[in-house]
């Protein structure tokens, strides 16, 4: 919270003083204090927004949201007890609106926005931040766990956080540094023990964790960790995480740190996170039989061996079930270390959070989906969801084969005789020239590109009923009315629905996609459009398309959906494998293309129906009397999020 504006500690404080003052029985405090109904409601639901944002400002978005309640309101509230009156006293101006609108936004203080990585620094200059950032990375400091502060003279102290005022070990010796170039002279000072109290609480915790670790590289990286929170230093940090990416598939999966460089404007400083997750050993059992399945699988996809590498290997993915996840915000995925060093030559974990993305709210509206449908999608979406992923993240990501003229002269395919196309029947033309790479010659559009070849190789193979029941759906034998096939429509029917809720992530403005995988769901839902009619359509009868959903026959999935998309596939796949950055582009921006009715039309009623944004409420574990760990739950309720967070304080 500290890390997202100065008050919001203190928001913070105020919440829980009122919890505690109640004992959590808000209806009690409402009828001392003479709020009506709509306020005290108003209160409960910015609290949770608030929890769930981790502070006043919106994890996703950035932007400073205020209490309905109003001011006067509040104080009523807060005014059974004197502390919580003086605590209100203190944050009220602060909470409410701002009459300069820059500091509704977090970012540069020089364009009056708000951040407190910059702390009662009003008058830093983006040019002197850039500055000073790039002459300590010119030095070897790492920034993710440092605030920068300007000070009399002109001059820099950098604040380091750690639990030791003057740590034992040092990432760089000195710490006061001169500055060149255009600052020449002003001095940058190191402050260690910015965090102290809490960094020493976490340090203290992982020395404890480290006691019962399950294994060598548990018990480095939670020593890796103490030493880091304690001394402050990164390298001893980017060790902890060397650590963790050789645990592989731990039982219990847990990284903590200042890891995401979102919210600093400048982008180079870590806000703090933690999680705890679990493995889901009933879903790592299928997607284990899927990898073995894979020699039988991927031969079933549109193109030949020649395009397919000689040894399929899986790439690095787990999915797990979130216990908890401090921050602003509870992601799907995660895909750290974040250092490019160690992503590159020791790798990373690829991790999606399965509770996260099958959650759903109690009342949630499913949009776009036919009333006759919804019994089937609402029972069999969630499996629907775990075969898609697993096919997409394994298979989807895991196959074909990149040609290339490795060093000059040397191929890894026979180019004297190179193989036939599919799409041509002519032998390919080209291939990744020496030094080239996926990424260099896809470049930009390249992400989304991938994601929905992934997406169609899940698409087609989930049309496959031996993968179908490598999940447990149905015998393998081919049925599409039975109990596999009802899993394979509802697949289906995401997929249709999923393209055209993904308008939302289209900006009418700039004309481009926000968000990759959006962009790939909106390729498939036009190649299952392109098959006709008869398979799939929008239904509507009104000119606003306020009644709009999608019509689907699942008696033709196989008969007309698989070839489109297996033609679609056939293309994302050879043009990615021979390089063809000229086809592939061309034929990715036409399907990607949003036209006037997509814009006009679908995109209002997709804004119109757009669902709120989803708060977790999250549990607790607490040692029991018979020293076994309990699970604590909470319900989802307003009170319930408040709750959790009170009680996370006294434990
Ligand atoms: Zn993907």
């Amino acid at each position: 919270m500290r890390q997202v504006s100065p008050e919001s500690e203190h928001i913070y404080d105020l919440i829980i003083k009122l919890y505690k003052d109640c004992k959590g029985d808000w209806k009690g405090l409402q009828q001392k204090t003479g709020i009506s109904d709509d306020d005290l409601n108003h209160f409960l639901h910015y609290a949770t927004q608030f929890l769930a944002n981790g502070g006043n400002y919106k994890g996703f978005g950035d932007s400073k949201f205020m209490p309905r309640i109003s001011k006067q309101d509040l104080k009523s509230l807060c005014s059974n007890d004197n502390v919580t009156l003086i605590m209100y006293e203190q944050v009220k101006d602060a909470m409410y609106a701002d009459v300069d609108v820059a500091k509704m936004h977090l970012g540069y203080p020089d364009g009056g926005h708000v951040s407190t990585y910059y702390p009662d620094s009003p008058n830093i200059t983006t040019e002197e931040i850039t500055i000073v950032s790039e002459f300590l990375d010119s030095k070897g400091l790492l920034p993710e766990n440092t605030r920068l502060k300007k000070v009399e003279g002109g001059n820099f102290e950098l604040l380091l956080a750690s639990s030791e005022t003057a740590p034992s070990r040092l990432d760089i010796k000195e710490t006061k540094l001169t500055l060149e170039g255009k600052l020449a002279g002003k001095t940058v000072t190191f402050k260690y023990g910015d965090h102290s109290k809490q960094m020493k609480t976490v340090a203290e915790a992982m020395r404890e964790a480290q006691k019962y670790a399950g294994n060598e590289h548990e018990e480095k990286m939670t020593g890796e960790y103490a030493s880091s929170f304690e001394t402050g230093s990164q390298e001893a940090f980017k060790d902890a995480q060397r650590h963790w990416i050789k645990d592989k598939g731990p039982v219990v999966e847990c990284n903590i740190g200042f890891v995401e460089t979102y919210r600093d404007p400048h982008g180079i400083r870590g806000e703090w996170e933690g999680f705890v997750a679990m493995v889901n050993k009933e879903r790592t059992k299928a997607f284990g039989a899927l990898v073995d399945a894979a020699p039988e699988l991927i031969p079933k996809l549109p193109w030949s061996k020649d395009f397919e590498k000689d040894k399929f290997l899986a790439p690095d993915f787990t999915s797990l079930e979130v216990l908890t996840f401090a921050g602003s915000g509870i992601p799907a995925g995660i895909n750290i270390p974040n250092h490019n060093d160690i992503r590159q030559n020791e790798g990373f974990k690829n991790v999606s959070l399965g509770n996260v993305l099958n959650s759903k709210g109690a009342n949630e509206k499913i949009p776009f989906i036919k009333e006759s449908d919804l019994p089937i999608y609402e029972k069999l979406r969630e499996a629907a969801f775990e075969v898609q992923v697993g096919l997409h993240e394994l298979l989807g990501h895991g196959c074909g084969k990149l040609l290339q003229e490795t060093e000059p002269g040397v191929f890894n395919f026979d180019h004297k005789n190179p193989p036939l196309s599919p799409i041509t029947n002519k032998p390919i033309t080209t291939w990744y020239k020496p030094g080239q790479t996926w990424g260099s010659v896809f470049s930009s559009i390249g992400s989304s590109y991938e994601e929905c070849r992934a997406e169609c190789v899940a698409m087609s193979l989930c049309c496959d009923f031996p993968t179908l029941k490598i999940y447990g759906f149905g015998d393998g034998s081919k049925d599409i009315n039975g109990e596999a096939g009802d899993v394979l429509y509802a697949a289906y029917l995401s997929m249709a629905r999923a393209g055209i809720a993904a308008l939302e992530f289209w900006d009418p403005k700039s004309r481009k996609w926000g968000q990759i995988h959006m962009q790939a769901r909106f390729a498939i839902l036009q190649t299952f459009l392109s098959a006709g009619p008869e398979f799939c359509r929008l239904d509507y009868m009104k000119g606003d398309l306020s009644d709009l959903t999608i019509f689907l026959d699942r008696s033709k999935i196989l008969s007309e959906g698989r070839p489109v998309v297996n033609l679609l596939l056939q293309k994302l796949g050879i043009y990615k494998s021979t390089a063809d950055v000229e086809a592939g582009t061309k034929m990715y921006q036409e399907i990607t293309h949003v036209n006037a009715f997509w814009a006009e039309k679908v995109r209002p009623e997709v804004l119109r129906q757009k669902q709120p944004r989803k708060v977790f409420v999250q549990s607790n574990t607490v040692i029991g009397e018979d020293g076994n760990v309990k699970l604590v739950e909470y319900e989802s309720t307003c009170e319930g999020m408040i709750k959790s967070f009170a009680e996370r304080e006294y434990i």
